[in-house]
């Protein structure tokens, strides 16, 4: 009979059991992409629960996405059942929220505390850069937010940050650091980075919460360990503990793979990974080798890019998957050629019954270049979902809803606040609400308190307009305020906001075609709430107020969180390659391999950035499993201008025989066979590509558009007949997309005098 602990270890490898079944010593595992590593420590937790009798309220683990969490969890309960519930899996910022909402008074702060995303902490520097006459053109609040970051990542505080300063750069950020985190105090907020310092802050100076814990949890375990940060670092070794106390310290089981760590921009190092031996230096460490999600023709390739890293320890990857199909490369015109190739070939792959759509990704290095797949896409009718970008969360009114509901749930939180005082407009200015922040800063008190005073006329220089306008704000949040005091749904509450406030109804009138996006998507908002009302709580689950809940959910959804299910979903998806990491699909496109793009320009002239980079393409490639392309363009489009770009110095590093290269660049003594562009009299919009034909050019500019639609019968002077498959954009931008039968398939600019006759 096979035992259950048979059962959880029949299809693994020995490498694989030995990292699942040991115990006692801290345990590492390194490996290559693919190999097991997430696999590993699910089984290991299912194993520990089956076989090790541990309780699940005894473990932690820690993944890189909230999405992977939950995956992580239902893989458990599939093995072990429902009792896997209890275990706290999450992110690291997550699992820090849940202690941060238990131990806040010890901070003293109070439970009901905001979290500040990017855009929050952005506004707040601003306003403390203001306040202290710090030029904006000198210090940037981006800039300065980057600093303070960094510093958080490191565990700096402002003294020891003003003490180290060495230049007068460092010193301005010492200084805004220090009334930043005083206003983020004051304001009862914590942003991202705080939610991970101020727990390790915690741990370090309360031994009794400390304590409380490492007796709780017996097993800690990080997935991407790569990619932690110092403070990600130093707050797993507190909850471990150290050998020698009262408490023995948790078993901890790290996975990760150096080659793999692309977050060196927010601070994380593969020092962690490195030196874990030393960090616990009773350390076991395990290597895996096998990959089994790769053919061989993709895992020679991406080993043989990350091999031209400096600095590395060589692995040995191999997969018994068979040498599979060779890698497609394509050299586009431009990044318009590029996107059609990839819809080209993706329309290909589902129409032979080969793949279907949610078993492809396309990926690209920064977000800003799914624009055009998106537009193709949507004109061939492709299903697609972009993860990242502008996201929901991001929009303008979505923001604006959810600081009334910060506001509501946190009357401190100054940055949601001063973000809503005049929206919708009602008649609190710029001038009336400098007054009431220069108040509550001489008289030390919050910003909703001075609203108050100000009701009261206790604020100097404020107009009775004003006056009576603020009045009528701090009436319409005590109505809504009551809300919050019954409990009422979050739901309802939002909806009474949208109502009270005039907010939808200015939408609704107004002329404006993306006003009414903006009702959508508030609507949509309002469906988010309602789902989460009737979301079950989860056995265990401290029961929290609907609103907190919700906008602890809301600041946490990180962009993989929108990845599609890959089954329920048929739909292809786009995502920058940081987000894929972890992820696989049978089917990848990673695009626009030029320099300059991928690697990034940023990169270009320092060997630590492109070794980053190089990693990056490591992890891009190796997300594929049967099937990779490789594309580049000729020319591309950024900001405006378009711009020549060489192929990526990393397409250059794979072995040229691996890859079959379906388009080429063309030789320069006949580049009209490669053209698949209008001509245009001024000549020069070609080679400019199609994205911002630069305005103000004389010439073409005022020219009508040549009217055609879909269906209409052309004749071009180089392609020949055609019929227009769709027609796209107007004035200056309007494009037809064309079918010439054996020419293909063309998208040509309607502007300016086209070789093209409609029949
Ligand atoms: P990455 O470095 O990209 O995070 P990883 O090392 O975490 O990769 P997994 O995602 O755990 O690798 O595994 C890669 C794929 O290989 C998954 O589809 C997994 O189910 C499969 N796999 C891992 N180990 C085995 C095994 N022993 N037998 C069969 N399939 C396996
Ligand atoms: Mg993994």
């Amino acid at each position: 009979p096979v035992s259950r602990a048979g059962h959880l270890l029949d299809d693994l490898n020995p490498a694989q059991r030995r990292a699942v079944e040991h115990a006692g010593s801290p345990l590492l595992v390194v490996a290559g992409a693919g190999s097991g590593k997430t696999r590993v420590l699910t089984r290991r937790i299912a194993y520990l629960l089956a076989e090790r009798d541990v309780h699940p309220g005894q473990i932690m683990a820690i993944t890189f996405t909230n999405k992977a969490a939950a995956e992580m969890k239902e893989r458990v309960a599939d093995m072990v059942g429902a009792r896997a519930r209890s275990m706290w899996v999450s992110t690291f910022h997550s699992m820090c929220v849940r202690v941060m909402r238990r131990e806040a008074k010890t901070l003293g702060m109070s439970s009901n505390f905001s979290i500040y995303d990017s855009d929050d902490t952005r506004r707040l520097i601003t306003l403390v850069a203001r306040d202290l006459d710090l030029d904006p053109k000198k210090y940037a609040a981006r800039t300065l937010a980057i600093h303070i970051s960094n510093l958080k990542n490191e565990l700096i505080d402002p003294e020891t940050a003003a003490a180290q300063a060495t230049n007068d750069l460092e010193r301005r950020v010492a200084e805004v650091y220090a009334v930043y985190q005083r206003r983020l105090g004051e304001s009862n907020s914590l942003d991202f980075d705080d939610l991970i310092m101020r727990t390790v802050e915690l741990l370090q100076t309360f031994p009794d919460v400390a304590e409380h814990y490492r007796r709780r949890f017996r097993h800690v375990m990080v997935d991407e360990y790569q990619d932690t940060n110092h403070a990600q670092y130093t707050l797993v070794r507190e909850l471990v503990g150290k050998a020698g106390g009262e408490i023995p310290p948790a078993e901890l089981c790290v996975v990760g793979d150096a080659d793999q760590s692309i977050y060196a921009f927010r601070g994380a190092t593969i020092r962690n990974i490195v030196e874990f031996e030393r960090d616990y230096p009773d350390a076991t460490t395990i290597l895996l080798e096998q990959n089994y999600r790769s053919t061989q023709n993709i895992l020679t390739a991406a080993n043989a890019v990350i091999s031209r890293n400096p600095n590395r320890r060589d692995k040995t990857l191999w997969s018994d998957l068979g040498e599979g199909e060779k890698i497609v490369g394509y050299v586009a015109d431009n990044e318009h050629d590029e996107a059609a190739f990839v819809a080209g070939e993706i329309d290909r792959l589902v129409d032979g019954g080969e793949v279907n759509n949610s078993e492809i990704a396309v990926f690209y290095r920064t977000n800003n270049q799914s624009r055009v797949f998106e537009e193709i896409f949507i004109r061939l009718g492709l299903p697609y979902r972009v993860v990242g970008g502008v996201r929901f969360y991001e929009r303008r009114e979505v923001r604006d809803a959810l600081a009334y509901l910060r506001t509501l749930a946190n009357p401190e939180d100054t940055v949601s606040l001063r973000r809503i005082l005049n929206v919708p407009k009602r008649g609190i200015g710029d001038r009336a609400e400098a007054c009431v922040s220069a108040y509550a800063e001489r008289e030390r008190i919050s910003f909703a308190a001075a609203l108050r005073e100000a009701v009261d006329d206790r604020v100097p220089m404020l107009n009775p307009r004003s006056r009576n306008a603020i009045a009528g704000f701090v009436e319409l949040m005590d109505q809504l305020g009551e809300m919050v005091e019954r409990e009422d749904d979050v739901a309802d509450i939002l909806e009474a906001v949208l109502e009270k406030t005039g907010y939808r109804t200015e939408l609704e009138a107004s002329e404006d075609p993306q006003d009414h996006t903006r009702v959508e998507n508030l609507n949509e908002l309002v469906t988010v709430a309602r789902e989460f009302t009737e979301l079950e709580l989860p056995e265990g689950a401290d029961p929290v107020p609907s609103l907190p809940a919700f906008l602890e959910r809301v600041s946490l959804v990180a962009d993989a969180d929108s990845i599609p299910d890959a089954e329920s979903d048929g739909v292809v998806t786009l995502m920058t390659i940081h987000t894929a990491k972890g992820l696989e699909y049978p089917v990848v496109f990673s695009t626009g391999w030029e320099d300059g793009v991928f690697p990034h320009m940023r990169a270009l002239g320092d060997p630590a950035e492109l070794a980053e980079e190089r990693r990056l393409a490591y992890v891009g490639i190796t997300r594929a499993q049967q099937r990779l392309y490789l594309s580049r363009a000729l020319v591309r489009s950024a900001w405006g201008q378009p711009s020549a770009n060489p192929a990526s110095r990393f397409l250059g590093e794979i072995p040229q025989d691996l890859i079959d290269w379906r388009r080429v660049e063309p030789s320069r003594s006949a580049p009209a066979a490669a053209t698949t562009w209008g001509r245009s009299a001024s000549g020069g919009i070609a080679s400019r590509g199609l994205s911002r034909p630069a305005p103000g050019k004389a010439g073409w500019k005022d020219a009508p558009a040549m009217k055609l639609e879909p269906g209409d019968r052309v004749t071009h002077d180089k392609y020949g007949l055609g019929r227009v498959v769709a027609v796209d954009g107007a004035g200056l931008r309007a494009t037809a997309t064309i079918d010439f039968g054996n020419s293909g398939t063309v998208r040509l600019m309607l502007i300016g005098s086209v070789p093209m006759t409609k029949l």
